[in-house]
């Protein structure tokens, strides 16, 4: 077992020019056996929550339950979860064995025996058999952090809490790390949550991911709900490569329907888009993402004009960077499709693929 329940947390530390609140009454339950990732902007209140999970920070207020029991007063050694972390954090003088082995030495009363045939079989699970010997200084940086997950998996945690723990490896490394370490979560099952800035991370490896700001949880959800249902323009914009496009418009409504004026094109909404913003009195933001942008196919509704500053041609997708009203503007094209700069191009946001967001609140309308 291991489901973790996060009540009303608030975290607040002295500043120099007042309080920094880090975490604001977040409420969040994590299932045993979930992957969630906790994800956002820097200094959103990421590690400070994964922090207080593990009992290295003591909530200003709040509770985390673990299985139901209270452990907001817990020692963090008392917890039953295992932290990896972006540093590695490994003893630079002991043997990847001793570094694996340490903590079982220390904190439970397992015969040498057993601690060595745990260690032999995570050493097996994460490849770095032939390391065992080996000081941390004699290794790659990817080996390292085998080294340290390894010492996290022989302690056979409730819990493993991980923060940034591929933000030092190199591209292709992080891209393999990441796939070992969703095949490793799902094969055991262990409840983990894992702190990162990359969005790319977050979508591919979470089975719900929890999108902070400013210490605020804006949504929780699955990968594809935050990214086809955002909750609001925070997160619309964080969630997606490369990010959503957003222009204001204020809100006119006509008989035929509503309309959003822009300073460069006036778009009418269907009958859906229309009953979106019933509620809303003036300004309403309009968001699409790049890969929905189309090429308009002659004389379509709501297209217009706009100039290709730069294209980007990577293959099977081109990105093609307009100029409207002063903004720059990115779309997703198919990469057959040949484009030039500086070329006046027609454009389309299709109606089924358009987001509404209240432009005072922010708040999802469609
Ligand atoms: P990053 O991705 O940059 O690590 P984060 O989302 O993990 O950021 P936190 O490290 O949790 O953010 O920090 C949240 C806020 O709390 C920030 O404003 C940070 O400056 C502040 N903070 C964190 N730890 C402390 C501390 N020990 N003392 C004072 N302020 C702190």
């Amino acid at each position: 077992m291991g489901e973790i329940d996060i009540d009303t947390l608030r975290k607040v530390f002295p500043g120099a020019e007042g309080e920094i609140v880090a975490i604001d009454d977040l409420d969040i339950t994590i299932e045993d056996g979930e992957f969630l990732v906790l994800v956002g902007p820097s200094g959103c209140g990421k590690s400070t929550t994964l922090r207080c999970i593990a009992g290295l920070e003591t909530p200003s207020s709040g509770t985390i339950s673990l299985d139901g029991v209270d452990i907001t007063d817990r020692q963090p050694k008392n917890r039953n979860m295992a932290m990896v972390f972006q540093s590695y954090a490994l003893y630079p003088h002991m043997t990847a064995r001793e570094n694996m082995s340490f903590g079982l030495k220390m904190t439970t009363d397992l015969s040498k025996g057993e601690i060595d045939t745990r260690v032999s079989e995570a050493a097996e699970m994460m490849g770095i058999e032939r390391l065992l010997d080996q000081k941390p200084g004699e290794m790659s940086g990817g080996q390292q952090q085998r080294v340290a997950l390894g010492r996290a998996i022989v302690r056979d945690p409730e819990v493993f809490l991980m923060d940034e723990p591929l933000s030092n490896l190199d591209a292709k490394l992080r891209t393999t790390m990441r796939t070992e370490l969703q095949s490793l979560q799902s094969e055991f099952g262990v409840t983990t949550v894992y702190v990162t800035h990359d969005q790319t991370e977050a979508m591919t490896m979470g089975d719900r991911i929890a999108v902070l700001n400013d210490g605020e949880l804006q949504q929780i959800g699955t990968p594809l709900e935050c990214y086809h249902e955002p909750a609001n323009q925070f997160v619309a914009g964080f969630i997606g490569s490369p990010s959503m496009n957003f222009f204001e418009t204020s809100l006119s409504r006509t008989g035929a329907g509503a309309r959003l004026d822009h300073e460069v094109f006036d778009y009418l909404l269907d009958q859906e888009g229309t009953d979106a913003v019933a509620d809303v009195s003036d300004s309403v933001t309009l968001g699409i993402r790049p890969e929905d942008i189309e090429l308009a196919d002659g004389d379509e509704p709501n297209a217009f004009s706009a100039d290709v500053t730069v294209t980007e041609p990577l293959g099977d997708v081109t990105f093609v960077y307009f100029e409207i009203g002063g903004q720059q503007v990115t779309a997703s094209i198919d990469g057959d499709i040949l484009l030039s700069e500086g070329s006046t191009l027609d454009i389309v946001f299709p109606q089924n693929r358009i987001h509404l967001f209240d432009g005072r609140t922010g708040g999802a309308l469609k």
